[in-house]
């Protein structure tokens, strides 16, 4: 009896490698030819000051739409990429994606800032700083107008280089935003080590606001903690008026989630754009 339920557990084991493996090369294929065949789009998503009542800016986000796969997960696909070696060509098309859309905006004189994730193979480029300040003097947009975010897992590996970066980005005028702060594994070693202007509380803290006693004194603390280091807090995935009116209750600064805009498409927020406009 035991002997045939572990062959049965062998077999399922297998039927699932087998399914799985030629998905995820296929996946991989499909990820090498997403930039050359124009599969990748940069959808933005607005960000919300709570005091002034306006956008001050939006974060852009990859969306992938395969044809062969239909859309793809950020979350599933930008590890693959890292794995493959392909994020710096993805970051690079991000990166300028999102440089050209904010031009558009600060042409029309809507002076909001983008923000763009960093992954942790662009933080270690050489070139990384060159490759910010062409992609803002190809598009003609002032240094101000950009911010970079990076996680916490990313400055996990972090090297001399990285810091080097992080300072050099820091001098032309970018602004530099800590990501999920708190999901990683010593946050508070990062605030000591690197300078940031911007901290993002995650949405799985958000989530539990109205619930949960924890969640609630986990974000006063980081509110706290960061307008002591000067930096202006973010919090993420709000979806309800309650959270709103607790974030600003709490002298949160700005506010990212459905309950002000999902994320969409350029051309669409170029569309609707009086929508963000104060
Ligand atoms: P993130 O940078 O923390 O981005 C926020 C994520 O939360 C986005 O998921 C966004 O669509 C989602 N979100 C926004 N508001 C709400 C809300 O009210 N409720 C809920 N439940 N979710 C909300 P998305 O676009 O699927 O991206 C997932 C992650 O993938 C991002 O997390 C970021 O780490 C990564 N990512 C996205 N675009 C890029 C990129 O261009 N480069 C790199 N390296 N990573 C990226
Ligand atoms: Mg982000
Ligand atoms: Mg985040
Ligand atoms: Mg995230």
């Amino acid at each position: 009896q035991a002997k045939q339920e572990g062959r049965g557990r062998v077999q399922i084991y297998h039927d699932e490698l087998q399914t799985q493996a030629p998905h995820r090369l296929k996946l991989e294929n499909a990820l090498r030819k997403a930039i050359s065949q124009a599969e990748l789009e940069v959808w933005f998503q607005p960000r919300w000051d709570i005091r002034e009542n306006a956008v001050t800016g939006f974060e852009a986000l990859v969306r992938w739409h395969s044809s062969a796969f239909g859309p793809v997960k950020p979350d599933e696909f930008i590890a693959i990429a890292e794995e493959l070696d392909l994020i710096s060509d993805i970051g690079d098309w991000m990166l300028n994606a999102a440089c050209r859309h904010a031009a558009t905006w600060w042409r029309q004189n809507h002076c909001w800032r983008v923000s763009v994730n960093l992954s942790a193979k662009q933080l270690k480029q050489t070139d990384l700083v060159q490759r910010v300040q062409q992609a803002l003097s190809d598009h003609d947009l002032p240094a101000c107008a950009l911010e970079l975010e990076l996680t916490e897992s990313q400055l996990l590996t972090a090297s001399a280089s990285v810091a080097d970066n992080l300072s050099q980005l820091r001098a032309l005028g970018v602004r530099m935003a800590l990501d999920d702060f708190g999901t990683g594994y010593s946050a508070f070693s990062y605030l000591r080590r690197y300078r940031f202007d911007t901290l993002k509380i995650p949405k799985e803290f958000v989530a539990h606001t109205d619930t949960d006693v924890a969640s609630e004194a986990i974000i006063s603390a980081m509110i706290a903690l960061a307008h002591k280091l000067d930096m202006i807090v973010v919090a993420e995935g709000v979806e309800t008026s309650e959270q709103h009116k607790r974030l600003r209750q709490m002298q949160c600064d700005e506010i990212q989630g459905y309950f002000i805009g999902e994320p969409l498409a350029g051309e669409e927020l170029l569309r609707d754009i009086e929508e963000f406009i104060g």
